[in-house]
């Protein structure tokens, strides 16, 4: 995953500097571009991966592989979010609580397909 994280930040003309983990943010990759520094978030980086890759292949049946940490089963939570009027799509695991980032979409299956790719590969990091 963190491979393909910094093939995307090469891509878009970025040098990377170093990788760093936030409290609040997770991990992030430290970059420069033209003279100006900024953070790049690796959950952001690899939803844009995720949305382009998407746009290439059809819709395939969800299956969400066991939790990373306790590999209990893990169950997809969808929620319509009325202020912004967008679904409000996570995988949460059944038994521990550990839950993966929420995608939000307008589009319920775009949705659906983004976190559970991300959640699936979470599940095979070796990280
Ligand atoms: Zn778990």
């Amino acid at each position: 995953m963190k491979e393909l994280i910094e093939q995307e930040i090469l891509r878009q003309g970025y040098t990377i500097l170093r990788w760093k983990e936030t409290l609040k943010d997770g991990w992030g990759v430290q970059v420069e571009k033209d003279g100006f520094y900024t953070t790049l978030f690796a959950d952001e980086v690899m939803y844009e991966i995720l949305k382009k890759e998407l746009r290439q292949k059809n819709n395939k049946s969800i299956e969400l592989k066991p939790c990373p940490f306790c590999k209990g089963e893990a169950e997809l939570i969808e929620k319509y979010n009325r202020f912004y009027e967008v679904q409000d799509v996570f995988v949460k695991c059944k038994e521990c609580g550990a839950r993966s980032v929420s995608v939000w979409n307008k589009n319920i299956e775009i949705a659906r397909n983004l976190v559970t790719d991300m959640w699936n590969r979470r599940a095979t990091d070796e990280v």
